[in-house]
């Protein structure tokens, strides 16, 4: 038996024999201390509902605790004026806040940083008045009492009459779950949109994640576990009062997601565990708690910036590819190559003009970047786009791709015009940038970087990759071979698990193109992608156009290395102060008078 076989042999036992001494743990303990662990499941769920939005998602949230706040009251009230089980009530104040969440994304998702963060805390402060004031149905400033509490013996279940630990059973329950669907949730292609729009929501959408899209989940999902934990404590206490969801609430589930380790499913596990027990422990400062929680958040920004998680070493991985071995080996997987592109590549004609560029301009204020400019582009050609520094080049890509609107002018696609269109949809139709200076995902590593390619090709849906659904896997392990085989085509497979932000530019480079094309564009737009390149890692990415062109993608390549150019453009177009000055073949440009003048002679000269 190999270690391998062995280890996975014991790991149901091991996680056997844990879930048997956290159920047996209540038996063993004081009410207090069963009700503190209760406590502690209830502030995982509320730290793990920060992780996802501001940890993941990467959305300020300063009013969390109106979330907390909904699911409190709609169950209590829920279960005291209609008597509806636990069950029920749970499940409406999950539903009710992932409702309420949904419709915060809209104007939430329109603003960022310091506008969210005011926007965020208004929010907070709105519900804790509306609960104030609605005394009808709240309670008002008396609050809410008489909820049945498994801590009072008043809740029944199943006609069972409920005590604390069954209540910490339930809990235990309920957390686990959402921990372990949390954790596929983040490892699916779900989870690494989270992070790639929380770094850079223009990288993102440049591959086709929508970012009101990723904002709407974050906000329904993180407000709906919210909600669970809320309910939770509503049962717990018996009593709820609007003084239970203000401010330092908020404040509170920011410490133990920060503390713990935003981005990470053991981080907010931990944060939510140090203020369990280390705040009951200090009761008797509770005057300076707000202090002492300000000063924990500088303390950790300074010295801990990935909190409990951090220190320890603990990184989420972002892909299943570890539990995937149960699945199939990835050797049995028929390696995909772009499908249906073999075929094309027969029937892929030039002469099929894929993009069209129809009299463009673009102003930046006084500055007119691009004067009328034109040009179509045949399928499988590659088109160099060259010209002095501040020509117009990128802005151009800008354009096409989404980033900047046009001032004038049409750009068509296809058969589709997708002048203005955002680029995420852009994207979605099949033109795939690159940026200047890369844009990868930092903190992710190389492979899941790859894999976020590969975003618009998945299509298991989020309850299924949640579950981990065979489905869902087998799409997943799918998607690794194809970012296996791209890896090992750009010797990229040496770095597979390293974090792109450790790399060297020149690989940094790679990865981002090498991420555009596992996109399987149609239309593949490239900026300056050997700038800062050596002379090796050139000729690697000069193999790696020729093979994108042989399957049948149109590339536009801005580059100033003309030896680089030379050896794969079809055609090349000049631009020197937003117009464009020459259009041709490549042999003609470098006669053509106008182009020495304006550029060649600088180039050479250079
Ligand atoms: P190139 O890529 O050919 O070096 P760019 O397209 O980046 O040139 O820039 C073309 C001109 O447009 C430059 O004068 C530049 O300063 C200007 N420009 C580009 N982007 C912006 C922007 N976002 N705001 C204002 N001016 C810009
Ligand atoms: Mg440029």
């Amino acid at each position: 038996m190999t270690t391998m076989s062995m280890k996975k042999g014991v790991q149901p036992v091991l996680t056997m024999i844990l879930v048997l001494l956290v159920a047996a743990a209540p038996l063993f303990m004081s009410p207090s201390n069963v009700q503190l662990f209760i406590f502690w499941g209830i502030n995982i769920l509320l730290a793990q509902s920060i992780n996802l939005l501001s940890g993941l998602g990467g959305q300020i949230s300063l009013g969390h605790a109106a979330f907390y706040a909904i699911g409190a009251y709609v169950s209590a009230i829920f279960m005291v004026r209609f008597g509806f089980p636990l069950y029920v009530t749970i499940l409406l104040s999950a539903a009710v806040n992932a409702l309420v969440g949904f419709l915060v994304s809209f104007p939430a998702g329109r603003v960022r940083e310091f506008y969210l963060a005011m926007m965020t805390l208004g929010f907070g402060f709105v519900i804790e008045e509306i609960i104030k004031e609605w005394s009808s149905v709240t309670g008002g400033v008396m609050g809410l009492s008489g909820i049945p509490s498994p801590k009072l013996g008043t809740m029944l279940l199943f006609g069972i009459k409920l005590n604390l630990i069954h209540y910490y059973w339930i809990v235990f329950l309920v957390v686990a779950l959402i921990v372990w669907m949390l954790r596929n949730f983040v490892q699916s292609y779900y989870g690494r949109s989270f992070l790639a729009i929380h770094r850079s929501e223009l990288s993102a959408s440049s591959i086709g994640i929508s970012p009101g899209r990723v904002k709407q989940l974050a906000y329904t999902m993180s407000a709906c576990l919210a909600g669970i934990a809320g309910a939770l404590y509503a049962h717990l206490m018996a009593y709820i009062g609007a003084n239970s969801f203000g401010m330092m609430q908020s404040i509170e589930i920011l410490v133990m997601g920060i503390l713990g380790g935003f981005g990470t499913i053991i981080g907010p596990i931990l944060g939510a565990g140090f203020l369990t027990f280390i705040a009951n422990k200090l009761q008797f400062i509770k005057d300076y708690q707000l202090m002492i929680y300000s000063l924990l958040l500088v303390i950790s920004f300074l010295f801990i910036p990935r909190g409990f998680a951090g220190l320890l070493g603990i990184r989420t991985a972002l892909s299943k590819e570890k539990r995937l071995q149960k699945v199939k080996p990835i050797s049995e997987v028929k390696p995909l190559r772009i499908p249906g592109r073999e075929a094309r590549t027969l029937s892929c004609s030039p002469h099929h003009k894929v993009l069209k560029v129809e009299g463009v301009i673009k102003d930046f204020g006084g500055l007119r970047a691009l004067q009328h400019v034109s040009l179509e582009l045949g399928q499988g050609t590659i088109l160099g786009l060259v010209g002095p520094n501040g020509s117009g080049k990128s802005t151009l890509v800008n354009v096409i791709s989404g980033v900047y609107p046009v001032t004038e002018g049409k750009i068509s696609f296809g058969k589709a015009e997708i002048t203005n269109m955002p680029t995420h949809a852009i994207a979605g139709q099949g033109i795939i940038r690159t940026f200047q200076d890369p844009h990868n995902v930092g903190n992710m590593t190389v492979k899941e970087n790859l894999l976020l390619g590969k975003h618009q090709k998945y299509q298991s849906g989020i309850v299924s990759c949640v579950l981990n659904l065979k489905s869902s896997l087998l799409e997943e392990q799918e998607m690794l071979v194809k970012v296996h085989e791209m890896m090992e085509l750009c010797s990229l497979a040496q770095y597979s698990e390293e974090l792109v932000e450790n790399l060297p530019y020149g690989v940094q480079r790679m990865v981002e193109v090498a991420r555009a094309i596992l996109a399987e564009p149609e239309l593949l737009l490239l900026d300056e992608p050997a700038a800062g390149l050596s002379e090796h890692e050139m000729q690697e990415l000069s193999k790696l156009i020729r093979y994108v062109k042989t399957l049948g993608i149109s590339v536009i390549l801005i580059d100033h290395h003309m030896e680089f150019l030379m050896g794969l453009i079809d055609e090349v177009i000049v631009l020197d102060s937003g117009k464009m000055i020459y259009s041709g073949d490549a042999q003609g440009m470098q006669t053509n008078q106008q182009v020495i003048e304006a550029y060649l002679g600088v180039a050479n000269h250079a």
